[in-house]
């Protein structure tokens, strides 16, 4: 794994293909939003981040395992990593996104991974125009 954080890396294809294929329109690496994230959904106002396990500090994964050499560079590094995220998080919430994060461990199981975007984004709502968010909030 030499090339994480690259922008291409291939856990965010797979999502990016997955998404199509689930009729998702979506845009890349808006530059215009906190993080950059990279995939965000416009029409339903809702981003998705892929992150590496290692640089983003994935929490009790053994892919994000720290170094054990240079431990000090290591913990700096990931630490502000880690920290820039939240950020980023808090800001694109307080614009009105909801987030998402697809860990890189998770982009194996392409069922689950499926289940998750489509409760996320919210089944049917792209084909059918029919909100099911917007049901449930007038079902109570
Ligand atoms: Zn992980």
């Amino acid at each position: 794994m030499s090339k994480v954080g690259g922008k291409d890396t291939k856990p965010e294809l797979i999502v990016r293909s997955l998404l199509h294929r689930m009729g998702y329109r979506f845009r890349i690496h808006r530059t215009d939003l906190p993080g950059n994230p990279d995939i965000s959904l416009p029409r339903h106002r809702k981003v998705i981040f892929v992150h590496g396990c290692f640089w983003h500090g994935h929490v009790e994964c053994p892919r994000a395992k720290r170094p054990s050499t240079n431990r000090e560079f290591w913990q700096k590094k990931l630490d502000k990593n880690i920290e820039r995220d939240r950020q980023n998080v808090t800001k694109l919430v307080a614009l009105g996104w909801a987030v998402l994060v697809i860990w890189q461990c998770e982009v194996k199981d392409l069922p689950k991974l499926k289940q998750r975007i489509e409760i996320f984004i919210g089944k049917d709502t792209e084909q059918s125009g029919i909100s099911t968010e917007d049901d449930k909030i007038r079902g109570h």
